[in-house]
């Protein structure tokens, strides 16, 4: 193993942009060094780099697929040859599916692609993130914490039937967190969900006007979509291990759209 860095080091799936771009900029500016996850090429995320590393982070951008275990695997041995550490797993690439489908028209294409990307990428990155922590939890003695938090949404709750494939992914994603926060707490590492609500991102461009006017009539109790910032500071807060004694919970961050009101 590499000798490890002084700074804690963040690996944020899906990183270079939207949410996960949120919550890099909310890890860097807590003093994480980190680790970015992308599809894309290396040229194209240049300009997302140079924000991190202006906001005081190393940054070991790994391009890879979370669907395939050997990019997964390939991923980690790189944060361990240019860090040493992994102190924090952030889970939060994702897709939608690449049309919305009614239940009973919705294909099997589009179920397979959405479960490996959004809950088997997710599940055994973490396994394989959750072995190198353990091994970190027994060279560092008891003050070492690890810490991982899944970027699943309100879908894991809230029923679309336009969408059913994506749903079901979150809500695999929630019954992880549980069972990771379960099995890793007896190492130091915290297992938390963050629940994002309607945020503004490549995501749901497409999805603008009808939103807005969904919004506009009261969808969520805070009249405004929510933003990549919002997610990151909630990240940021669960990373530090300011919330103790809390692994397995679920953070909404949806502007109060899953309140039940009557
Ligand atoms: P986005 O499309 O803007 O960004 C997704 C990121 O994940 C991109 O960087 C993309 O390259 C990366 N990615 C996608 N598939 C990948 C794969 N197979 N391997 C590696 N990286 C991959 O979307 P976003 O809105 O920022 O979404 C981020 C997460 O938040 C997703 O898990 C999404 O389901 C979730 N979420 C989004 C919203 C929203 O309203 N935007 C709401 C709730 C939850």
């Amino acid at each position: 193993m590499a000798t490890a860095t002084a700074k804690k080091v963040a690996m944020v799936t899906g990183g270079s942009r939207g949410i996960g771009f949120g919550i890099a900029m909310a890890l860097a500016g807590s003093g994480f060094d980190l680790a970015i996850n992308g599809r894309r090429d290396q040229t194209e995320v240049a300009e997302a780099i140079g924000k991190l590393q202006s906001a005081g982070a190393k940054v070991l951008y790994l391009r890879g697929d979370v669907a395939d275990r050997a990019a997964r695997a390939a991923m980690l041995e790189a944060v361990e040859r240019g860090f040493g550490r992994l102190d924090v797993l952030v889970n939060n690439a994702g897709v939608a599916p690449e049309t919305r489908a009614d239940l009973l028209d919705a294909s099997e294409e589009s179920f397979d692609r959405l479960m490996s990307i959004n809950l088997k990428g997710p599940y055994f990155l973490t396994q394989a993130a959750a072995r190198w922590m353990v091994r970190q939890r027994n060279e560092r003695g008891q003050d070492w914490r690890g810490c991982i938090i899944n970027i699943s949404s309100v879908s894991a709750a809230v029923a679309s039937v336009n969408r059913g494939d994506y749903c079901i992914s979150k809500a695999g994603i929630a019954m992880a967190t549980q069972l990771w926060a379960a099995r890793l707490a007896e190492f130091g590492i915290d297992v938390y969900e963050i629940r994002p609500g309607i945020v503004a991102t490549d995501m749901t461009a497409g999805m603008r006007e009808k939103y807005d006017r969904l919004i506009a009539g009261g969808l969520t109790v805070e009249k405004r979509w929510g933003t990549p910032e919002d997610v990151g500071r909630a990240a940021a807060v669960l990373a530090r291990g300011e919330i103790s004694y809390a692994t397995g919970q679920v953070l909404n961050v949806d502007g109060g759209m899953t309140i039940r009101r009557l």
